[in-house]
C-alpha cells in the first residue's frame, strides 16, 4: 500500500516495514553491546511507542524490565503544547538502568517533561531512544541518544502513531500527502 486514506487525509508511503525492520536490529545490536550483562528497565511511552518496544526488545539480548508511561500531548495533528501524563507511581528507578522508548520527538516537550520525571526517581543511567527525530520542529532541549529515522516536520502515521486514534495498525509509516487530490 503506497497511499492510504486516514479520516479526511491522505498520506504517503515514507519508511516501509522492511526499512524499519533493518533499523530496530541494529538499535537492538547497539543496545545489546552496550548492556551485556547489565540489568535494565525499558521504559515505553504509550499510546505510540508500543510496537516500536515490542519490536525493539525482541532485539534486546540482555536482561530487561519492560514498563510503560502514558503521555499525550498531540490532538489531531497538532501539538497542545502540554504534556499530560499518567503519574508514574510504579517508577522506582533508584539505581535502576533506563531506556526510555519514545515513538517521534517533534518539539521535544514531552521527552523533556518525561525525562525530568525519570531523573528524579534517581537511575543510575538513562538512556532515551526514539524511532522518529523531526529536527527541524526541535524547541525544547532534551536528552536523545539514539534516533532510528530523522525526519522532516511533516505529520506521519503508522507502526504505532496515530492521526485521530487511526492508522496505528499500519505495518509501514506514512507522511501526510502534499497531494490531497483523491483522483491521484
Ligand atoms: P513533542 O512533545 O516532541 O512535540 O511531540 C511528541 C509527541 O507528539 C509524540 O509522542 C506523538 O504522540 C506526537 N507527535 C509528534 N509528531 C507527530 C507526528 O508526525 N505524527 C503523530 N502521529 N504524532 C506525532
Amino acid at each position: 500500500m503506497n497511499r492510504v486514506k486516514i479520516h479526511d487525509k491522505y498520506f504517503d508511503i515514507y519508511i516501509t516495514k522492511e526499512a524499519i525492520e533493518e533499523r530496530i536490529k541494529v538499535l537492538g545490536a547497539g543496545l545489546s553491546a552496550r548492556f551485556r550483562d547489565k540489568k535494565v528497565v525499558a521504559i515505553g511511552v504509550l499510546n505510540g511507542a508500543f510496537i516500536f518496544m515490542a519490536d525493539l526488545i525482541r532485539h534486546c539480548n540482555f536482561d530487561l524490565d519492560v514498563r510503560f508511561i502514558k503521555a499525550k500531548s498531540y490532538e489531531g495533528m497538532h501539538s497542545t503544547g502540554k504534556v499530560e501524563i499518567d503519574q508514574p507511581g510504579h517508577l522506582d528507578l533508584t539505581d535502576e538502568h533506563v531506556i526510555l522508548v519514545e515513538d517521534i520527538i517533534d518539539t521535544g516537550l514531552t521527552m523533556q517533561y518525561v525525562v525530568q520525571k525519570i531523573l528524579a526517581s534517581n537511575p543510575s543511567s538513562l538512556t532515551v531512544i526514539t524511532l522518529l527525530q523531526k529536527p527541524a520542529a526541535l524547541k525544547h532541549k532534551v536528552q536523545i541518544d539514539e534516533v532510528g529515522f530523522s525526519i522532516p516536520p511533516a505529520f506521519v502515521v503508522g507502526y504505532g502513531l496515530d492521526y485521530d486514534d487511526l492508522g496505528r495498525n499500519l505495518p509501514g509509516i506514512y507522511q501526510l500527502s502534499s497531494n490531497q487530490n483523491p483522483e491521484q
